[in-house]
């Protein structure tokens, strides 16, 4: 059995941050990574000082060869499970291997659920996209409509009034605003059209623009779905981490709780970019360095 002072799950830009802040504090890491990064299907990533506009799959592959440089291992593979054996955490693979650690840094990340619309799933990542401060810019000027109703919706209203003058907020049925808002769109000039939504049309893999279910077709060019979040993984709740929505509690720390058991990134604050995420995961390394530094003399922080 192999065996790490770290197994970092999830080598998503969280995951391989970790693995690099870990590696360079001279800690063995191993990566365990199912391969499935949210943005995958995204055709740049934005955001991201010093690598704006590269493609997320890029993105990664220079993550994972810096983590590498420090002695990190990437291993492309799930972790289906992983229990406690005295000091150490014992993990399964979903290929049969299994490793053993001191320490766990959960970096599985989110699912974003689609508002349910035939259509929409095949255009994700490309001209349906969820979060205008990641491609708001790219749809400015361009006819947009905001899929979805409550409060997501609302918000991504606001952000892409200051992109396009032509948005529209599609909530497939009643939409959750209350009189003053709706007054106050009326009064900006967004549209909002409560009727079925029958599909989202594309062709040649572009968005064309949105059908309803009584016939009427609308012209659009970019979809903003007004999507939910749920856990990546189940391995979380399975270790006993507590789930507050899509989220992985922890402390200021990334401590979830469980010994031994750290989270970074996505999955521990579900609403974070891709900086965001890194950021995070630097944190929550050195915290977990920090522990374990007092774990080495044996006088600090029992049970971290
Ligand atoms: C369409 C789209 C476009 C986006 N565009 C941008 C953008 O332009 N800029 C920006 O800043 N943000 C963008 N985001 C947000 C960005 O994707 C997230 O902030 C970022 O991916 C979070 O990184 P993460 O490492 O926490 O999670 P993820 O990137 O989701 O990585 C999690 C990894 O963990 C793996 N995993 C999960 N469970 C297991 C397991 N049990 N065993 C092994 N591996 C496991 C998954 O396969 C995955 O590879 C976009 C999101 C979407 C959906």
């Amino acid at each position: 059995m192999r065996t790490s002072e770290v197994i970092v799950v999830g080598g998503g830009v969280a995951g391989l941050q970790a693995a690099l802040v870990l590696g360079r504090a001279r800690r063995a890491v191993t990566v365990v990574d199912g391969g499935e990064p949210r943005n995958a299907r995204a055709r740049a990533v934005h955001n991201v000082a010093g690598h704006e506009g590269v493609a997320p799959g890029r993105l990664l592959e220079l993550a994972r060869d810096d983590a590498r440089r420090y002695g990190a291992e990437v291993v492309c593979d799930v972790v289906t499970q992983a229990r406690r054996e005295g000091a150490r955490w014992l993990v399964g693979l979903r290929d049969g291997g299994r490793l053993r650690a001191r320490a766990l840094v959960l970096a599985t990340g989110v699912i974003e659920e689609l508002p349910p619309v035939p259509g929409l799933a095949a255009l994700w990542g490309g001209d349906v996209v969820s979060c205008p401060y990641c491609h708001g810019w790219e749809a400015r000027d361009r006819p947009v409509a905001v899929v979805g109703a409550g409060e997501r919706a609302w918000r991504q209203v606001l952000l892409l009034r200051r992109f396009t003058g032509d948005l529209v907020v599609l909530t497939g049925g009643p939409s959750g605003f209350d009189d003053e808002r709706l007054e106050w769109l009326r009064a900006a000039g967004v549209a909002v059209r409560e009727e079925p939504i029958a599909r989202v049309v594309a062709d040649g893999g572009r968005l064309t623009g949105v059908e309803f279910a009584h016939g009427e077709f609308l012209p659009r060019a970019v979809v903003f779905a007004a999507t939910s979040r749920r856990p990546a993984s189940p391995l979380p709740a399975e270790l006993g981490c507590t789930i507050s929505g899509a989220a992985v509690v922890t402390d200021a720390d990334g401590h979830t709780g469980v010994p031994g058991v750290w989270a970074a990134g996505s999955c521990a604050q579900p609403a974070l970019t891709v900086a965001g995420s890194a950021g995070h995961a630097t944190a929550t390394a050195i915290a977990l360095n920090d522990a374990l530094l007092d774990e080495d003399t044996g006088l600090g922080s029992p049970g971290r």
